[in-house]
């Protein structure tokens, strides 16, 4: 009884920050900056032709929401929408013994699907999930159709207050995401890109300060999907169709247990989509049109 209690509270804690992928960001601009050096990562040798915002104010660690808002045809190009679908791989250190019993925190399902359907992906990827699916983790690295971002080691909050996540302390966050780093090397990663979702969307101006040394951007989203625990596919896929526009960011999960219809919500919306006119991309891309370089 008393491990049903704490699991289902871990569950809610985790729902609670899921389903605040609602929220939107603080409203910092990103600033574009086509002449500045893409920061790179250490374990990241092919990271200086990744595309990376610039630091925004006082040095600040940039944060990246949604690329131009750009259909292509003023410069006549064809498919010139683009969309980018981010799917966030949570997992908590305390989570080990729950997958340990049998609670699917993968969707192998979901990743085959984007590969049938030709889809290009950002994962947002916990350490700890690396380190429960390795073999995953690898596979996803090493596929040119994904790209690996960083979603923190355990999905602590980079904040005080958020949806009653525990809190990473302020002298512990570039560890915690070093950590995170270090965790997809170990599952053999390459090149993990030098993106950083703040664990539910949490971050404030000291938590952007603390990390912008590791040279990472930091990727929000403006299109929220609403699949974190969601039993109805239609509805998710009608949040997703009516919130894309061009340039757009959608946060998705990659965690089954959480989000368990994920993966027929994608089955309805890539058609759709591509119907109107998208076409899909990786987050990389729609940073480096943000800078003029796409
Ligand atoms: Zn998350």
């Amino acid at each position: 009884m008393i491990s049903l209690v704490r699991r289902t509270t871990a569950l809610c804690v985790l729902g609670a920050a899921l389903a605040a992928c609602g929220t939107s960001g603080t409203g910092q601009t990103p600033r574009p900056a086509p002449s500045a050096p893409a920061p790179a990562p250490s374990s990241s040798p092919s990271a200086s032709r990744t595309p990376t915002l610039a630091p925004g104010p006082a040095g600040l660690t940039p944060v990246f929401e949604h690329g131009p808002r750009t259909d292509g045809a003023k410069d006549g190009r064809k498919n010139g929408k683009t969309v980018a679908l981010t799917f966030d791989a949570d997992m908590t250190a305390d989570q080990g013994p729950r997958a340990a019993s049998g609670e699917r925190f993968d969707n192998p399902q979901l990743i085959a699907t984007l590969r049938r359907l030709k889809v290009p992906a950002t994962v947002f990827m916990t350490g700890r999930w690396a380190e429960e699916y390795p073999d995953q983790a690898r596979s996803l690295g090493r596929d040119p159709r994904f790209e690996i971002a960083n979603h923190s080691y355990s999905h602590y909050a980079y904040t005080d207050d958020c949806y009653g996540l525990p809190t990473v302390s302020k002298d512990d966050m570039r560890a915690d995401l070093e950590r995170a780093y270090a965790a997809f090397e170990k599952a053999g990663v390459p090149n993990p890109m030098p993106y950083f979702r703040f664990p539910g969307g949490c971050y404030d101006k000291a938590a952007l300060k603390e990390l912008s040394a590791t040279g990472v951007t930091a990727v929000q989203w403006d299109v929220v999907s609403g699949d974190a625990f969601a039993t109805n596919a239609d509805a998710v896929t009608r949040q997703v169709l009516d919130g894309v526009r061009p340039g757009s960011v959608v946060v998705m999960h990659c965690t089954r247990s959480a989000a368990p219809v994920t993966e027929e919500v994608v089955r309805a919306v890539v058609p759709e989509l591509r119907r109107r006119g998208y076409r899909f991309v990786k987050v990389s891309e729609l940073i480096g049109a943000a800078n003029g370089r796409g």
